[in-house]
């Protein structure tokens, strides 16, 4: 008969290390999108959201997939120390199975299992194609 694999949960011990890194983490990524905003006037901000990326220049369009990013790196971040203070840390947001401390450790703000992470993945991928088909057929 074949072992059953369980996913080991991390230790409170465990939890809290990671509570204290994600905070770090989160510190020095505010800070770095706090820097970016004081070299950019907002309103040039907002126009340039609107245009394509592509007319504008190499530096500035990778500095807003940057703060892109970032930006959606806190927002993980921020889930995750509130997922630790809940309580629901080691548990797929999705199905509530173990998460699996090998992989909270390798990716802190992992909030599914790997199995609802690939079917997540999965649905992105298929969006992504349909677009590019829509986008397609408007040209
Ligand atoms: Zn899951």
């Amino acid at each position: 008969m074949a072992e059953n694999f369980e996913l080991q949960p991390l230790t409170d011990e465990q939890v809290e290390q990671q509570r204290i890194m994600l905070i770090e983490k989160r510190d020095r990524t505010l800070a770095a999108v706090k820097a970016a905003e004081q070299n950019q006037d907002p309103d040039e901000l907002r126009v340039a959201d609107e245009m394509d990326l592509s007319s504008v220049g190499y530096d500035q369009a990778f500095e807003f997939r940057l703060r892109d990013r970032d930006a959606t790196l806190l927002k993980k971040i921020d889930k995750a120390i509130r997922r630790i203070e809940a309580g629901e840390y080691n548990f797929c947001e999705e199905c509530d199975a173990v998460i699996g401390a090998n992989r909270l450790l390798a990716r802190p703000e992992a909030n599914l299992c790997i199995d609802c992470k690939e079917k997540q993945e999965h649905v992105e991928k298929m969006y992504e194609k349909r677009r590019q088909r829509m986008t397609s057929f408007e040209m």
